[in-house]
């Protein structure tokens, strides 16, 4: 008889269209889990974000993220409300503590057009996209955050922070990534994004990219101005397969390639380290369509999908990486016909919708 391991999952919900989208994507996950004899997943239901500090003055209280330090894996809604601010201005972001303080350095952002839905670009190749973008998630510009130098009420400075160690693991990641890619048909190619014909912090970037890249012959590495990424990722985003790149590069380029497969409603994260993993949809909190019933949950559901896969991974745990397959051929199956298009691109599927098409397919 074999042993069935329990794995905690940490639910952090958090703010505004967050709390339509979780409910949908623990239904599903429960949908695809019921039957498997390996394991079984549970769940701590948490509370961090906007509202939270707006109640109690804390956004992230200690004990919160102890237990999601200790969970397998960490699924997150969304976090923050524009009129939510801390004293200096800045939104509440817990999100962003938990990637800095449990080193998650690989913000994996998969982009890939479901079938069905009404195209963003005109030409035929835009039909298929599947490439990646590995977002650095711990440093860059964003470890200046909370610590900008505003000087007399004239000059502020913000710095941007590039470190070997994380740059050797991220790049590693992504070389692998992109090796796994290739056994399912992709080319097999590794694009660093950087600005290293400006700062110097970019052109060490590089660098240490150009040193990873001999220890994965088979990848082909390639560099791209992160401007000329930005235009040739309208012109022909067909081309990537894996870009890998600094954290605020990586924030800006991942909400322009979400537009691509039809906006933030399409686009799933994970955010990985070596130890812990954080699974939440790109978009934010979405405060202007909030409790309309009108949010997207495929990018929830599809980063929910991903968390089962790396479960599988970590774990060894074929079932879970079946239960990902299953849900993730489930979302491209719903939309495949064509009639079932979300609200934020002009159609009339709203998420109960989505979530009623979504799981008739996976009980056909
Ligand atoms: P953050 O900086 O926290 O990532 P943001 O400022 O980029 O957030 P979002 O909350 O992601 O903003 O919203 C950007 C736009 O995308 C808004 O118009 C919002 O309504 C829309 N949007 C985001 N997520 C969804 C979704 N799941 N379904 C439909 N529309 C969405």
């Amino acid at each position: 008889m074999t042993t069935r391991i329990t794995l905690r999952i940490a639910v952090l919900p958090g703010d505004g269209i967050a709390h339509e989208i979780m409910p949908v994507c623990l239904a599903l996950l429960g949908d695809v889990t019921a039957a498997a004899d390996a394991f079984q997943l549970t769940y701590d239901h948490l509370e961090a974000g906007a509202a939270l500090y707006q109640r109690t003055g804390d956004a992230f209280p200690e004990e919160v993220f102890a237990t999601a330090a200790q969970a397998d894996a960490i699924l997150l809604g969304a976090m923050g409300l524009p009129e939510v601010r801390y004293a200096d201005g800045r939104e509440i972001a817990p999100q962003l503590d938990l990637r800095e303080r449990l080193a998650l350095y690989a913000g994996l952002r998969p982009v890939r057009r479901m079938p069905g839905l009404p195209p963003v670009l005109a030409d035929a190749r835009a039909a298929n996209l599947d490439f990646v973008i590995v977002r650095e998630s711990t440093e860059g510009l964003f470890a200046s955050r909370g610590q900008a130098v505003v000087e007399d009420d004239r000059v502020a400075r913000d710095t941007m922070m590039i470190t070997r160690p994380v740059c050797e693991r991220l790049f590693d990641f992504a070389f692998r990534l992109a090796a796994k890619r290739r056994h399912r048909g992709a080319p097999g190619r590794v694009t660093c994004v950087d600005k290293a014909n400006v700062l110097g912090s970019q052109a060490f970037f590089r660098q240490i990219f150009d040193e990873r890249a001999k220890h994965f012959p088979e990848i082909a590495a390639d560099h791209s101005y992160v401007d000329a990424m930005a235009l040739n990722l309208v012109k022909h985003p067909w081309q990537c397969d894996v870009l890998v790149m600094e954290n605020m590069f990586g924030d800006i380029l991942s909400d322009l390639s979400a537009a691509l497969v039809g906006g933030m409603g399409m686009a799933p994260s994970a955010d990985i380290g070596d130890r812990h993993a954080v699974f939440q949809p790109c978009h934010g909190s979405a405060p202007d369509i909030a409790g309309r019933g009108q949010a997207n949950p495929t990018a929830m559901i599809l980063s929910g999908a991903l968390m089962l896969e790396w479960l599988g991974e970590i774990h060894d745990l074929p079932e879970a990486q079946a239960a990902a397959e299953r849900l993730t051929a489930a979302v491209e199956r719903a939309f495949a016909p064509g009639d079932l298009i979300p609200c934020e691109m002009g159609g009339t599927a709203d998420t109960t919708r989505i979530f009623e098409a979504i799981r008739t397919v996976l009980h056909e």
